[in-house]
């Protein structure tokens, strides 16, 4: 007999939204997801599935392990032409909760003890937020990320982790939630860092990073680079924090509600129009991707909310407010 789909994992974009039922996302939400995506929702909990004939299924598998070799294969070539990927610091782990049985270095947060000297040194050197902070907001910070990092779990998907690897993602999430009272995205359990791109699976494609099921995937090489150029407006560590806040107070609390859920409605009020404006504008801030579903163009909204503020509040200023209030404070200061 055909069993019923007791979960489901809905692909939009780098978001993996695992999800045990429709009535895990509302009516409006799920309406703002592609159509394709639509659709398979509504498939996945059709009453009955049909059985697929035994033919069909050994083709699926073939079809599925030469893909996994193809993959597996181009993974090593990218290793092999990138030489070393992890080149930007000496500071190593201590710690010794290696699992090489999963192939990540594995980290329990609460495990990794930094001073407070540490995580100041590292987050001056790395993170412009922080840098600007006055004193008084420097400590809260800290605070907050030693609270944040102590409650993750950290997989490091190569042979060398870094001390900066779990305090610059922490300081990632910490700096787009410094206004909320919630900061510590309990949903989210998992920190999972690659070395550089890696494959993501349904569909199969090469990610810088995503969010999927409790984790919060990133490529350490692309997360650097953003924080190493903090006013481009591309940032993939905020990037992945905001589709993290998403998934953690629209889409997991059915129909509940909070207080970031209430003040979405404020961005919920001028996405579609401006999205509509920007596709039609030559020279926009967005990208085709930001501009693809209202998912994206929250997430890189975000981004350039943090190193573009001015040229978005010039350009948006009712997009620039609503994020204002959304994350309960402001990046123009100019
Ligand atoms: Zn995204």
């Amino acid at each position: 007999m055909p069993q019923d789909t007791l979960t489901y994992a809905v692909t939009d974009g780098d978001t993996v939204y695992i999800i045990n039922s429709p009535d895990d996302l509302t009516a409006k939400e799920i309406k703002k997801l592609p159509p394709e995506i639509q659709e398979s929702i509504r498939k996945s909990f059709s009453e009955k599935k049909e059985v697929e004939g035994s033919q069909n299924d050994y083709s699926f598998f073939a079809v599925g392990l030469f893909v996994f070799l193809i993959a597996a294969s181009l993974i090593q070539i990218i290793k092999v032409w990138s030489g070393k990927p992890v080149s930007f610091s000496d500071n190593e782990f201590e710690g010794v909760n290696n699992q090489p049985a999963t192939g990540c270095l594995q980290y329990a947060g609460r495990d990794l003890i930094f001073s407070n000297t540490e995580i100041n040194r590292i987050c001056l050197k790395y993170n412009s937020y922080y840098c600007n902070l006055s004193g008084e907001k420097k400590d809260t910070f800290i605070a907050r990320l030693k609270k944040f990092l102590q409650t993750k779990t950290f997989y490091i998907c190569s042979n060398q982790g870094y001390k900066e690897m779990p305090v610059l993602v922490s300081a990632a999430a910490i700096q787009i939630t410094f206004g909320l009272d919630d900061f510590l995205l309990p949903y989210f359990e998992n920190i999972v860092i690659h070395p550089q791109e890696y494959f993501g699976t349904n569909p199969l494609r090469i990610l810088e990073g995503n969010v999927q099921g409790t984790s919060i995937n990133l490529s350490w090489k692309h997360f650097l680079e953003d924080y190493q150029n903090p006013a481009d407006g591309k940032n993939v560590g905020l990037h992945e924090m905001a589709h993290a806040l998403q998934v953690q107070y629209l889409f997991n609390t059915g129909r509940d509600t909070n207080e970031f859920k209430e003040d979405f409605a404020y961005f919920d009020k001028v996405d579609d129009e401006i999205i509509k404006t920007e596709k039609n504008r030559l020279g926009s801030l967005f990208d085709s991707n930001a501009l693809s579903n209202v998912n994206e163009f929250w997430a890189t909204s975000v981004e350039l909310f943090f190193e573009k503020p001015l040229d978005l509040k010039a350009r948006h200023p009712e997009l620039y407010k609503s994020i204002c209030i959304v994350l309960n404070q402001g990046t123009a200061t100019e």
